[in-house]
């Protein structure tokens, strides 16, 4: 009785909680002078949950150089809230799939019940004919037949065209799903994979290496002090050094490899077929290759410093599951970064239970 009372107390505050950011975010939109619109209703909901900072950051950002406006909340509920909108996306182009493949299948089946019409008439006309020698029904059928032969071809005809621009259709409704589906996976910024896109690629690939047998290794990054390098160039700049540090991850490895990005300045890499001593040498190449980059200022030739990564390292260990793995490899991170940072350390294998 008593757990009920306390479930059901969660509740009402829960419910309270979300009439009370309702409320703040309309009023908040009225005061902008906006219409709440479903985006921009969304974009005022989210920012005042705060679970997402980097929309809160950039909101704050656009707020402060001269006030938010209807088509940046559109902007900023696509860059920061589009996840649901993607799969909307997909899961639209997948109704107009169906449809189009099942008004093609019912044209041809169509099509085929007039052609057996067509073929019976035939063979009806040429079993009279061999029981008559009246020019006149000869005439007669003759005419028939042309008009049936005439028909069957408009019809045909018609098929071709509505097949032509059926398939047309479906080609175009596979590449807006085949994009859709690529942007539902990719981040935006780095155009590395992104987490969601990681975490079910993970899932994929630990089962695939305990049936192969095959080593396993994962790879967690996290760049250096990134937070006063913001402070000090700006967040522009910053956001080059992410691609410039998933360019680097890219051009080191191997096409098997998935290279995603884990969060704001946190990458991860899960290195298939491969065993600890080998991704800890690719942890090194990752981190050398990156500390001799210089970064310099878009357009002028200013030269604003280097930044590095720390690395955690782990391989597999037999039964252990992927939160387990990622765990490991993430306590390995830490490690690195309490050793003074810019440098791998590898992760110690998971004690069998
Ligand atoms: P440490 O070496 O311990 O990792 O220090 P840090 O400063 O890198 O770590 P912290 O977690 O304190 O700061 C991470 C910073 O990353 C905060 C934020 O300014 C920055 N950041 C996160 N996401 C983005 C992004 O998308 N763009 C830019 N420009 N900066 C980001
Ligand atoms: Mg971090
Ligand atoms: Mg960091």
């Amino acid at each position: 009785m008593d757990i009920l009372d306390k479930n059901h107390d969660n509740i009402e505050v829960n419910v309270t909680t979300c009439k009370v950011v309702s409320r703040y975010a309309l009023e908040a939109i009225a005061k902008d002078g906006l219409e709440p619109t479903p985006q921009v209703y969304a974009v005022y909901y989210e920012r005042i949950l705060g679970n997402n900072p980097e929309l809160n950051r950039e909101f704050d950002k656009i707020a402060a150089e001269g006030g938010m406006t209807q088509p940046m909340c559109v902007l900023l509920c696509n860059k920061y809230i589009f996840v649901n909108n993607e799969i909307e996306i997909i899961k639209n182009v997948d109704e107009v799939l169906n449809k189009e493949i099942s008004k093609m299948l019912n044209m041809l089946a169509a099509n085929a019940e007039e052609n057996d019409k067509f073929g019976d008439r035939l063979s009806d006309f040429s079993g009279k004919l061999k029981g008559s020698n009246s020019i006149e029904f000869l005439r007669e059928a003759v005419a028939s037949i042309a008009e049936d032969t005439r028909k069957i071809m408009v019809q045909n005809k018609q098929l071709q065209q509505e097949l032509d621009s059926a398939s047309e259709q479906l080609a175009v409704a596979r590449s807006d799903f085949n994009k859709a589906h690529r942007k539902a996976q990719v981040d935006g910024l780095t155009e590395l994979w992104n987490r969601s896109y990681f975490d079910q690629e993970s899932v994929r690939l630990v089962d695939e290496s305990r049936q192969s047998q095959m080593p396993l290794s994962l790879l967690m990054i996290d760049i250096d002090h990134f937070k006063k390098f913001n402070d000090t160039h700006g967040h522009i700049v910053g956001d080059q050094v992410l691609r410039l540090v998933a360019r680097t991850l890219v051009e080191n490895l191997k096409g098997k490899d998935v290279i995603a990005r884990y969060g704001g300045e946190e990458f991860v890499i899960i290195l298939p077929d491969t065993p600890l001593h080998s991704a800890e040498r690719v942890a090194e190449v990752l981190r050398t290759s990156l500390a001799t980059k210089k970064i310099t200022k878009r357009g002028a030739n200013v030269v604003l410093g280097t930044v590095t990564i720390s690395l955690g390292v782990a391989e597999l260990s037999k039964q252990e599951d992927v939160l387990s793995f990622i765990a490991r490899a993430d306590t390995a991170l830490y490690k690195a970064k309490q050793l003074g940072r810019n440098r791998a350390v590898c992760a110690v294998e998971k004690m069998e239970n």
